[in-house]
């Protein structure tokens, strides 16, 4: 329907495919140009929160995500050393206010592969492998991309371009849109292993653990045999190299450390991550959107990047409607850029970064007086859901929503 030339996505992660799939059931005509040859697997997002839950019941999604994935309504964060409890969070106290009161931990590349079979059933979407966005000029009409693919470099002509390609975004680069912010010292290490942390943590699959000399984070996930997988994260110091902390005896001593084990551990994933607090300039110039990391990129305490990044393809998509369907003028898809930016410091930035803190506090006091603090929250009915309702992003979606009204 509405434009004359596809809307072109440079990046089939899962902001680029879920964008183009809202997009095509709008009637969009939509290209979807991802430069490796298939979706990455790597261990990366988990955790789906309420508010994305119910975007992706719009969808036509949800069903599936939550079949693929495991139910959690809790998380804990426990005081490392001590082994106890500090506070335990139920989104169950969300009852009233989402028909999801839980996470769903499903694995990125899961949503990845749903979202691209429904794209495939849709004759106005098209979606290429192998095929990188390197190059693209924007006229007041429309945007002339460049990819490149095994058949050499070709153009492409495009109504719009969104650049979902990812936190070292060539979009990003080529409008020459600053990516402001900063890169935390430490990287962070994941190790996947299928060692049945479940006995002693069966009641709760989303563990964080503080410590000042080294935090830890523990997952499940229900991994591709369905049979549950536990994903660890650490800290690793600048001065440890990757391979010293991929070494099989680093590796065995870290996990020992964190949860002595009579045996060694099998572990059948492990990769390490840099780390950043950056958010772009500008989510938009002229005809050309970031959307996903490529806009923003975060620490993954709180499980809230990619879920803002569906958020903002929604958001991009809502707008366009609204614009293709002559409800509203183009001048409306400055919003994106005036909405969802503040949004993201305010809700992801700030939640992120106040986590990794909390979880990494060397001062006993403040350690104490934080832990006193979550104590706190969590004991009380109004504060306990006022936490939830921003961890989960409802409160984000409720404050885009009062802006709009
Ligand atoms: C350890 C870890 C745990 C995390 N846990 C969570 C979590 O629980 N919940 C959460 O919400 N977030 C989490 N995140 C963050 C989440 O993984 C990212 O926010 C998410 O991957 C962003 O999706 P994206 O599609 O924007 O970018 P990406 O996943 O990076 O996808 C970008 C895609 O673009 C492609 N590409 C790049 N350049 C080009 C080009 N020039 N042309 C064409 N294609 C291109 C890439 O190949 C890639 O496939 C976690 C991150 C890490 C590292």
């Amino acid at each position: 329907m509405q434009t004359e030339r596809p809307i072109i996505i440079a990046g089939g992660g899962p902001v680029g495919l879920v964008t183009a799939l809202a997009l095509a059931r709008q009637g969009f005509e939509v290209r979807v140009f991802e430069a490796d040859a298939r979706i990455n697997d790597s261990p990366r997002a988990a955790t789906t929160h309420a508010a994305t839950l119910e975007m992706l019941e719009r969808l036509g999604l949800v069903d599936e995500v939550i079949r693929c994935g495991l139910i959690e309504p809790k998380f804990r964060i426990w005081d490392r050393a001590s082994r106890e409890i500090i506070a335990e969070f139920d989104f169950s106290m969300l009852k009233g206010d989402t028909r999801y009161p839980y996470v769903v931990q499903c694995e990125q590349h899961k949503l990845c592969n749903l979202a691209l079979e429904r794209l495939r059933a849709l004759p106005n979407a098209e979606v290429e492998f192998a095929a990188r966005l390197v190059g693209f000029a924007q006229g007041d009409s429309g945007i002339e991309a460049e990819v490149e693919s095994a058949r050499g470099v070709r153009r492409v002509s495009g109504s719009y371009l969104i650049g979902a390609d990812g936190g070292r975004s060539t979009v990003r680069k080529t409008l020459g849109i600053e990516f402001e912010g900063y890169t935390h010292p430490e990287r962070f290490l994941v190790l996947t292993t299928p060692y049945p942390f479940g006995g002693e943590f069966a009641q709760c699959s989303r563990n964080y653990f503080s410590d000042p000399d080294e935090w830890a984070a523990l997952f499940k996930v229900t991994g591709d045999g369905g049979r549950g997988l536990w994903r660890v994260l650490f800290p690793v110091r600048p001065e440890e190299s990757d391979e010293q902390a991929f070494a099989d005896s680093g590796v065995q001593a870290r996990l020992q450390r964190f949860f002595p084990s009579p045996n060694a551990y099998p572990v059948v994933h492990r990769n390490i991550y840099g780390v950043h607090q950056r958010v772009a300039a500008s989510f938009r110039k002229g005809r050309v959107f970031l959307a996903g990391d490529a806009a923003h990129v975060n620490n993954p305490l709180g499980g809230l990047g990619l879920n803002f990044g569906i958020h903002d393809g929604l958001e991009l998509c809502s707008l366009m409607t609204r614009v293709a369907r002559k409800e509203a003028p183009p001048a409306i898809l400055d919003e994106y850029d005036c909405i969802r930016r503040p949004l993201n410091v305010e809700y992801v930035q700030e939640q992120t970064i106040a986590n990794k803190k909390r979880l990494e506090e060397k001062d006993p006091a403040v350690r104490a007086k934080n832990n006193a603090a979550l104590r706190a929250t969590a004991g009380n009915a109004v504060a306990h859901r006022a936490y939830l309702l921003k961890a989960s992003l409802i409160d984000s979606v409720r404050k885009r929503k009062a802006g709009s009204a």
